[in-house]
């Protein structure tokens, strides 16, 4: 195993992974909420844990990859009551556009992708034994909270403490500071809703529990399903920034007491920084955001989008705008052409190379020419310092020893370079267009080279030119 070293929120430091056993490293990550589709902002949290664990693997780990389903909470009912639908019919769309957006990204699938809802027994099981330790306690309407005053540790991971710590609250009692929201953010802690007990707004959506019936609240089911998916390999916990507090610090509240502070509730935490537009947090309640159809609609390929928003340190913040688009196209090009050189050169096919990569044969192959690329990437995932290390590599025109150590760096990278259009940034062509070259693609799957011919000129006296794929064409403005 080479070594990899990650930025731990908890002690603040750059620290390198050690596992709680042998080569495995156990990996959670806080996964979407299913209640519209995802947009770019997620995904770079999203992206950024995917090339962690490729880096893991790369670097030697086996990872077990656990992404939770969030698919009960105040904003998955409430929409799915707007549009009538029954909930799990509601999170069960939004899941398959979730799954369809990582497979374009070209995302490793997590092992293990748990439901909240599919963990209710062992989400109350937590909350039994929080109360019978002394941590939680039961309010007169049913609901159940955790006593933030109960746990010395509260704040260890946001430093919270530091700032200001409410522990006076009564339930339901806002001013003093307790919360039955699942989002809060205000700067100040306060015990916290686990089981929130049924209201009007909840529809039918409920369980019953030994408080009656209700629904837990969303710090809760992270806790429960990652100990019970990871609870010998407690390793690496990650989310976006704003996970930081209140999400993550309730999350260990909860497990840690939940078991009689027998185990830590994770070593190495790691949050990724915003998406900014115009300096403002990409979200869904400002309305500033894109999804990957708004960017694949203005001609960017998902590995574009992919590249621009993981080409950023990610404890950096970035803007998000259209010339990150254009730049990686344009870097992207140059990687695909240079792997396209040295795999001729070394007369070696792309997918054969990436399938042995992921197989973990070329573990022990030297970095060559790479390894400085390789000393970033493995340092705190500094992916532009790896990119730098990769184009200076480039231009000493290495040949085909190149091929394995370039390689295993675009997988770590997870850049799918078959998806590089090499040409100008494509822009999005008129329906009329469209329809011409789809027909010349039909006249040429039909062997009709006359008819294909005739339509191609067509194209290019309207100034269009199609580049044929092996299951398909793209349009190029010419
Ligand atoms: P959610 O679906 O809201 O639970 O969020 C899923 C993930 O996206 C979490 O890890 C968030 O921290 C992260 N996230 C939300 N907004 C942004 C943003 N603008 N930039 C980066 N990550 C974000
Ligand atoms: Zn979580």
């Amino acid at each position: 195993m080479q070594e990899v070293t990650f930025h731990n929120t908890l002690s603040r430091k750059a620290e390198p992974i050690v596992p709680t056993k042998g080569n495995v490293v156990g990996m959670y990550c806080c996964g979407p909420t299913v209640y519209a589709q995802a947009h770019i902002g997620n995904f770079r949290t999203f992206l950024n844990q995917d090339v962690m664990r490729r880096v893991l693997q790369t670097a030697g780990y086996k990872v077990i990859h656990v992404r939770n389903l969030t698919d009960v909470d105040d904003k998955t009912i409430a929409r799915s009551i707007e549009e009538g639908r029954p909930l799990i019919e509601f999170t069960e769309h939004w899941t398959e556009v979730f799954h369809k957006d990582c497979d374009r990204f070209n995302m490793l699938a997590p092992q293990i992708e748990p439901k909240a809802t599919a963990h209710i027994q062992e989400q109350i099981k937590m909350i039994e034994d929080l109360i019978e330790r002394g941590h939680a306690y039961a309010s007169e309407d049913g609901s159940v909270y955790f006593s933030v005053s109960s746990f010395d540790g509260y704040g260890k991971l946001s430093r919270i403490k530091d700032r200001e710590l409410l522990t006076d609250a009564t339930p339901n009692d806002e001013d003093k500071g307790a919360v039955d929201a699942d989002e809060y953010s205000r700067d100040s802690a306060a015990d916290f809703v686990m089981w929130k007990s049924r209201k009007p707004t909840d529809g039918d959506v409920y369980w019953e529990s030994p408080w009656g019936e209700g629904r837990p609240g969303w710090h809760l089911e992270c806790s429960a399903m990652a100990m019970k998916y990871l609870a010998n390999n407690l390793d690496i916990h990650s989310g976006g920034v704003d996970l930081t507090f209140p999400h993550h610090e309730n999350e260990i509240a909860q497990s840690e007491c939940s078991c009689g502070h027998q185990k830590q509730f994770f070593k190495y935490w790691i949050h990724a920084a915003h998406l900014l537009v115009d300096n403002a947090k990409m979200s869904k309640s400002l309305n500033n955001f894109f999804t990957v159809d708004d960017i694949e609609a203005k001609g960017y390929a998902p590995v574009v989008l992919r590249y621009a928003l993981t080409s950023g340190h990610y404890r950096q913040t970035i803007n998000f705008n259209a010339d990150s688009l254009v730049a990686a196209q344009s870097a992207l090009v140059k990687l695909r052409k240079f792997s396209d050189e040295i795999l001729t050169a070394a007369g070696l096919k792309r997918s054969a190379v990436f399938k042995e990569i992921n197989k973990g044969k070329h573990l022990h192959d030297d970095w060559g020419q790479f390894a400085d690329a390789w000393q970033k990437l493995s340092h705190d995932m500094n992916i532009p310092g790896a990119l730098g290390g990769i184009f200076t590599a480039m231009k000493s025109k290495p040949g085909a020893e190149a091929v394995v150590p370039f390689h295993k760096l675009i997988f770590a990278l997870g850049y799918d370079l078959d998806q590089v259009v090499i040409g100008k940034s494509k822009v999005e062509a008129p329906k009329e267009i469209k329809a011409i070259a789809q027909k010349r693609w039909e006249a040429k799957q039909a062997k009709d080279w006359g008819a294909a011919d005739a339509l191609r000129d067509e194209l290019a006296a309207a100034g269009w030119k199609a580049l044929d794929g092996k299951d398909g064409f793209v349009l190029e403005k010419v």
